[in-house]
């Protein structure tokens, strides 16, 4: 059982607080994902649980025992770094071949690991070349085979498929997830990438200025974010807000239409760009730009003087200028508390 729990961690660098008090618990299996912009701590919170760095405060637990002051080799995962430190004077086999040697693995283990994980990241041919001859998406690759060969039951992943290009991160991206699946490793994987986030992830850490905002499934992240950030970060384009106004009786006026919603004293009406669809009643909007995406027509409006954004059928083609009555569907629509930017119900 490889749980990992970590509890209360901090970190500072000098004045600077990288993580505020973060409390997460990862299951066993489970593939979870540190989701956000670039600074806000996701990849200093996996050195820590890694070991490649000292919290300011705070414990981290892996499968039941207190890891936070053993040295990174002895808390029992394999991790692939972002400068994945393959040993460019070994070939891509010995690379891979690494660790078992280590562990003093026989030989036909050893064969069988190194060549069943080069096969899964597509390298099999390159198993004889020295690995400073490889591109970085090659050695990326290896690092990846070489961790995947220790069959360990934790693995993190910091970014792993950032050199790839677009076909092959699409291709390993799912080799990946079936192949952790398969083992039952538990994984911690850090992107900026929502895409890769959702596609992977059993859950989403979304991380912002060294909090965690929300930690849940990809469907509960994109439908059901906890703030206004997760709402803006996930889902390209993001959520749409525009203000509201109370009518009383959990009544609110928004850009002129009447919507049910919270019992609260102040609220932002908010909605994705594909729950809204023209009809003959609904929030007045102007087109500004249209962009035929192929399946479906990016329309960005302007609506009570806010942008917003809207998807619609690609047999649909409004020209800018044109004005547009956007009805919500009911049930997507959302509220956040303009103060605290928390999910009012
Ligand atoms: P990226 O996607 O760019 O790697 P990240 O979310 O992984 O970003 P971290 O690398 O965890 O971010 O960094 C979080 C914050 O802590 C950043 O503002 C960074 O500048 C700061 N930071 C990280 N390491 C140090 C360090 N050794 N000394 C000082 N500040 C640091």
């Amino acid at each position: 059982m490889a749980v990992i729990e970590i509890k209360g961690v901090a970190k500072s660098f000098g004045a600077f607080t990288a993580l505020h008090s973060i409390d997460l618990t990862i299951a066993d299996q489970e593939f979870m994902v540190l989701l956000g912009a670039s600074g806000c701590g996701k990849t200093t919170l996996l050195r820590i649980i890694a070991g490649l760095e000292t919290p300011s405060a705070g414990e981290v637990w892996i499968g039941g025992r207190r890891v936070d002051h053993l040295p990174a080799r002895e808390r029992g995962i394999a991790m692939v770094f972002q400068n994945y430190a393959v040993f460019p004077h070994l070939t891509v086999y010995e690379n891979i071949a690494f660790g078992l040697r280590m562990k003093k693995m026989p030989q036909a283990e050893v064969e069988r690991r190194v060549t069943k994980t080069a096969e899964l990241m597509h390298i099999e041919q390159l198993l004889k070349r020295y690995s400073g001859q490889l591109s970085g998406g090659q050695r990326q690759r290896v690092a990846v085979a070489r961790a995947l060969a220790m069959e360990p039951d934790v693995i993190l992943m910091d970014e792993p498929l950032s050199n790839l290009d677009a076909l092959l991160r699409l291709e390993m991206r799912a080799e990946l997830k079936g192949v952790l699946a398969a083992s039952k490793t538990t994984t911690i994987y850090v992107t900026h990438d929502q895409v890769e986030a959702m596609s992977l992830a059993d859950r989403i850490s979304v991380m912002n200025g060294g909090h965690i905002l929300q930690a849940a499934d990809p469907v509960q992240v994109y439908r059901n974010p906890a703030t206004r950030f997760v709402g803006s970060f996930i889902g390209n384009p993001p959520m749409n807000f525009l203000p509201a106004k109370a009518a009383g009786d959990g009544q609110w006026q928004v850009a002129g239409q009447t919507f049910a919603g919270p019992s609260a004293g102040a609220a932002e009406f908010a909605i994705r760009p594909e729950d809204l669809h023209p009809a003959e009643q609904g929030i007045p909007a102007e087109v500004r730009v249209v962009e035929p995406l192929g399946p479906h027509t990016l329309v960005t409006c302007v609506a009570d003087g806010h942008p917003f954004r809207v998807i619609l059928d690609s047999t649909l083609t409004p020209i800018p200028g044109d004005r547009l009555h956007l009805a919500p569907l009911q049930d997507r629509i959302r509220w956040f508390d303009p103060e605290t930017q928390k999910a009012l119900t």
